[in-house]
């Protein structure tokens, strides 16, 4: 059983049915008809894709021994393996947790009210419809909570602002400031950090390190930051605090509503015998993106097939991907952490290029011809 068909789910049922076909019975869940790269929300927003283009249906899933459905997961009995959906409760001989994070907009005050969070499907396709409205004054891009996914998207949100307002003619009339909990861009690669700070200064983003916003206050038009200091906005885009989903909490899995499942660092399973937690929602020491969650189910799928085969025990996770990173003017970087190896991350930058920008289109078509048999349109 597979809760949650994002990326950690759909790359976990991809690998057990190409590995095993009809030999094991999957039942992937989730609560929506359709999956969204969170990398599409950006393209979306500034108006390089048109909604319906980045969504890719769960029902063209067809794969061997895989079933989908759509439904709501209301209880998990992790001793028993067993879930409670809204179309009847399922167990399993393995349950792997891919629910990924919930979004809590409504945690930072005025947020709903007086912002717009960019970080749901809804949020994101919204945004779209409100830059265009944006003639003049401050836009802040805001993180309200200290773990949120991504780390490198508040970034490229800026960049990109600052290009859609350039074309717009509106750059002379706005600012652009982002508010973030670190203290550089991307704490693990220095080297990444200094490439995006010297294009916030070339493009004049200012970069407000080692804060959050923690409300708005909607009829004075100002962000109230971490250390009580305000900053007046036309214009808030805010990534809105990230927590465990509540169905997971009330499982036992998660201690709490901040507290990510813990799980063996090597395996992904969890304190319950044959239930794993993969991807976002785990507490295992990496960045929430995707391309972790991907690791972390290629481990346990690894694991399913040996049990399956009889074979040796798989290869631990090691904690690493690459992420790119959008740097407006048509340009990708790339860096690639490694989280689990050593004492602390190590990341490596590479470049912002054309090359990779066509890299990036790739790693999401090869995606999508993988998890569900069709290239990118
Ligand atoms: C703006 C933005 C840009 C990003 N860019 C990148 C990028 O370039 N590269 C990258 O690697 N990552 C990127 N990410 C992060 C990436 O989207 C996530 O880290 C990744 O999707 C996590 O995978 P997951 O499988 O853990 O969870 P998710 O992909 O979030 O999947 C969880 C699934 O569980 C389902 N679900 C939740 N609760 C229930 C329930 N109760 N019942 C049934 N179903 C449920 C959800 O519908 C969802 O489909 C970006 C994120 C954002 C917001």
């Amino acid at each position: 059983m597979v809760l949650g068909a994002g990326f950690g789910g759909l790359e976990l049922t991809t690998i057990l049915s190409d590995a095993l076909g009809d030999a094991v019975e999957t039942v992937l869940i989730d609560k929506n008809d359709a999956f969204v790269f969170g990398f599409s929300k950006l393209d979306v927003m500034f108006g390089r894709q048109m909604p319906a283009e980045v969504r890719h249906p769960y029902r063209h899933i067809v794969k061997p021994g895989v079933r989908f459905l759509q439904s709501t997961v209301r209880s998990i009995d992790p001793k028993a393996r067993r879930v409670a959906t809204d179309d009847g409760t399922f167990e399993g001989d393995i349950l792997v947790v891919a629910l990924g994070a919930d979004l809590d907009p409504v945690a930072t005050p005025g947020m709903m009210e007086g912002g717009n969070e960019f970080y749901s499907v809804a949020g994101a396709f919204a945004v779209r419809d409100v830059l265009p409205r944006f003639e003049r004054g401050v836009a802040i891009i805001g993180v309200t909570g200290k773990s949120f996914k991504c780390p490198p998207a508040p970034s490229e949100t800026a960049l990109l602002l600052h290009d859609y307002l350039v074309a717009r003619g509106r750059r002379e009339a706005t600012e652009i400031s982002l508010v973030m909990p670190f203290g550089t861009p991307i704490p693990p690669s220095p080297e990444t950090s200094r490439a995006i700070l010297a294009a916030f200064e070339e493009r004049d983003i200012r970069f407000v390190k080692e804060s959050l916003v923690k409300a708005l206050d909607t009829g004075r038009k100002v962000a109230v930051l971490s250390d009580g200091t305000e900053m007046q906005y036309e214009l808030f885009l805010g990534v809105p605090v990230h927590r465990v989903p509540q169905v997971v909490v009330e499982s036992g899995l998660a201690a709490g509503a901040y507290g990510w499942v813990p799980v063996n660092k090597k395996t992904l399973e969890t304190n319950f015998p044959g239930v794993y937690a993969i991807g976002d929602v785990n507490g295992v020491g990496t960045a929430k993106a995707g391309v972790f969650a991907e690791g972390a189910a290629r481990v346990v799928a690894a694991g399913i097939i040996a049990q399956q085969r009889g074979g040796p025990s798989p290869e631990a996770y090691k904690g690493d991907g690459s992420c790119y990173v959008e740097f407006g003017h048509g340009l990708v970087g790339k860096v690639h952490v490694d989280f689990l190896s050593g004492p602390k991350p190590v990341g490596t930058f590479h470049g912002a290029s054309e090359a990779l920008l066509a890299e990036k289109a790739q790693f999401g078509s090869s995606r999508l011809q993988r998890w569900f048999g069709q290239p990118r349109s």
